[in-house]
């Protein structure tokens, strides 16, 4: 079996098909991880708008625990603050909770005192309340990456770096082997899981994925002391582009939002106004961080679909061919749970989670869209 791509989506998928005796070689354009995988913030929620994206994400999140004794993965659960500056945004929060309590995620909503109570740093004047979901959290993902990926290459699938996927080759309705920069790779089932660049990928094949790639432009600052922000991830939700902020296991504050950009810039493209457009609201809202120095910049891709779900699933025509791209930006949180639906499809005809049936390809051409609100930036 062959997987493209070794990002957090393929290597899972991988992992999980060679516990199940499967035969895995995954090949990367570059090194592993160098897609999102390694470019992003690393925090992980089930609070999303959709039955789908919150079935799932929980199910992740449980995964993701367990994966603390099985692959040493280290994360903390302590939440995520999303800040309403309006009254209105407030009431939305609060059918939200209401929304979340129907899948038990303990939810609450927060008037600005108690959000005092929970972020001392944050200028209350400016705001009318939270919603606090004490079930997410963050994890340090770059150390995480390299654990999970040592563990996959333990367990016996093979990984060629620098091995870049050309296309696809097909005969007899079949997808029958790939050709790489390094030669022709013959496999019995194809895994798609190249983040954006799956679109050209199974354009090969005649398949036509509404994937695009939009740029990110978040920034690190200097350690500064523990525990000057608590809750997780602390969102502007009234700013257009949501801004938002966390603090390391280390101590620097990392700190992004959504910036108008050109689909697919370069991934070298640098946007030096990046850093006032999410200072400036996230200074208002916590005043000491006018005297933060930063550290380093990076750029990364969501790769965006018209619904903000995944593409997951068997690629028809083609019996033997699947994908897992898409993400919107929320793919390193749903990889464990990525690697036991691809598993599941392949090995056994279908999801091991019915909901995930409702994330196929098909939906575009149904016009059975999903739709997540609840996108970060
Ligand atoms: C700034 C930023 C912040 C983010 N924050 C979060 C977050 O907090 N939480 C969260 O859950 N998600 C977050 N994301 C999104 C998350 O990182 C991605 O959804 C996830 O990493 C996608 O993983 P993937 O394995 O599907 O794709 P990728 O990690 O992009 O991996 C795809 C791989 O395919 C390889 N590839 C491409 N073309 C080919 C080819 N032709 N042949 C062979 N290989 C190929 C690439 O080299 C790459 O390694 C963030 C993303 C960014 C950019």
């Amino acid at each position: 079996m062959l997987v493209v791509g070794a990002g957090v989506s393929g290597l899972f998928a991988a992992y999980e098909l060679r516990k199940r005796g499967v035969d895995v070689v995954v090949v990367d354009a570059s090194y592993p991880g160098s897609g999102a995988s390694m470019r992003n913030l690393g925090c992980f929620r089930s609070s999303f708008t959709s039955p789908e994206h919150v079935t799932l994400m929980k199910e992740s999140i449980k995964e993701w625990l367990g994966l603390r004794d099985e692959m040493g993965i280290e994360l903390e659960q302590c939440g995520y603050l999303w800040i309403a500056r309006r009254d209105e945004t407030l009431s939305t929060f609060r059918r939200l909770a209401e929304f979340y309590h129907q899948f038990s995620i303990p939810a609450e909503i927060l008037d600005a005192d108690e959000v005092k109570d929970v972020e001392p740093m944050v200028n209350t004047r400016l705001v009318a309340g939270a919603m606090r979901d004490p079930t997410a959290g963050m994890m340090p993902m770059l150390k995480n990456f390299v654990k999970i990926y040592l563990k996959v290459k333990g367990s016996g699938v093979r990984i060629l770096p620098y091995t870049k996927v050309l296309k696809l080759l097909v005969s007899g309705g079949r997808v029958v082997a790939a050709e790489t920069g390094r030669g022709v790779i013959e496999a019995d089932v194809f895994l798609v899981a190249a983040g954006g660049d799956s679109r050209e990928i199974v354009k090969t094949v005649g398949i036509d994925l509404p994937i695009v790639d939009v740029p990110r432009h978040p920034f690190v600052t200097e350690p500064y002391s523990r525990g000057v922000i608590r809750s997780g991830l602390l969102i502007d939700w009234d700013t257009p582009g949501s801004p938002h902020i966390r603090q390391t296991e280390d101590g620097n504050f990392i700190l992004a939002r959504d910036l108008e950009d050109v689909a697919g810039a370069s991934i070298y493209s640098q946007r030096a106004d990046a850093i006032t457009h999410i200072l400036k609201p996230l200074t208002e809202l916590l005043p000491f961080l006018s005297k933060v120095n930063i550290l380093r910049y990076w750029m990364g891709y969501y790769d965006m679909t018209p619904d903000h779900h995944p593409i997951y699933g068997p690629l028809h025509p083609y019996e033997n061919l699947y994908v897992a791209a898409g993400f919107s930006g929320h793919g390193m949180m749903l990889g464990p749970v990525t690697g036991k639906l691809m598993s599941s499809w392949i090995l056994d005809g279908r999801p091991y989670i019915d909901v995930a049936n409702n994330l196929t390809l098909e939906r575009f051409k149904l016009g059975k869209l999903v739709r997540e609100l609840a996108v970060i930036g």
